[in-house]
C-alpha cells in the first residue's frame, strides 16, 4: 500500500470534539486489515535501533504501541490519564488547547538507563508526548525518538520535541 493509499484509510470527522476542530479518526484504518499491518510495518522499519520498551499514550497509542512492541521485539509501557493505573505512580500535568490534563505511568515500570520509544496515534502540539517524555526521564529512562501515525505539522508537535532532543517521525502529515 502507498501512504496516500494509508491517508485515504483516515477519517475526518468535522466539529469534533469541538466546532471548527477536524477530527482524525484513526479507527478506520485500523479497521482495515491490510491498513492496519502497512502501518505497523511501516513504524517498525522507521526505527534504526530497537529500544527496550515502547511507552505506549492512552488510548489510541495502546493500540499501535502494542501492535510495535509485539514486531519489534520489545516490551509495553503504558502512559494513562492519572488516576487508572493501580500501582505507586508519577504524574506530569500537560497543557491542552483549553485547560490541562494529567497522564501517569508506575513508577517501576521503567528502570535506570532503559531506551524508550515514544508511540502515539497522532502528533499535534506535543503536549502529551513531552509529558510521557517527562515521565520516562523522571525515572532514569532515555528517550529514543517519538513515532507517530499522523503529524498534523502546522500545530509545531515536531518542533517542540525536537526541541527536546527527541527524534521525530510519522507516517503522514
Ligand atoms: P498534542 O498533545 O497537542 O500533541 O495532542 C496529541 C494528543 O491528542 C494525542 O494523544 C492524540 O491522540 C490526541 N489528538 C489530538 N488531535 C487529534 C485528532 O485529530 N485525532 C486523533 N487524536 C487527536
Amino acid at each position: 500500500m502507498t501512504i496516500d493509499q494509508l491517508r485515504e484509510l483516515v477519517r475526518t470527522i468535522p466539529n469534533y470534539p469541538k466546532p471548527g476542530i477536524q477530527f482524525r479518526d484513526v479507527t478506520t484504518l485500523l479497521l482495515h486489515q491490510q491498513g492496519l499491518s502497512e502501518t505497523v510495518e511501516r513504524l517498525a522499519v522507521s526505527v534504526a535501533d530497537k529500544p527496550d520498551l515502547i511507552a505506549a499514550i492512552e488510548a489510541r497509542g495502546f493500540v499501535v504501541g502494542a501492535a510495535l512492541a509485539v514486531r519489534l521485539g520489545c516490551g509495553l509501557l503504558l502512559i494513562r490519564k492519572d488516576g487508572k493505573l493501580p500501582g505507586e505512580t508519577i504524574a506530569e500535568d500537560y497543557a491542552l488547547e483549553y485547560g490541562k490534563d494529567r497522564l501517569a505511568m508506575h513508577i517501576d515500570a521503567c528502570t535506570i538507563g532503559q531506551r524508550v520509544l515514544i508511540v502515539d496515534d497522532l502528533l499535534a502540539t506535543g503536549g502529551t508526548a513531552l509529558a510521557a517524555a517527562r515521565l520516562v526521564r523522571r525515572v532514569g529512562g532515555v528517550i529514543t525518538g517519538a513515532r507517530f501515525v499522523i503529524d498534523l505539522p502546522e500545530l509545531g508537535g515536531g518542533k517542540a520535541l525536537r526541541a527536546d532532543g527527541i527524534e521525530v517521525a510519522a507516517l503522514m502529515e
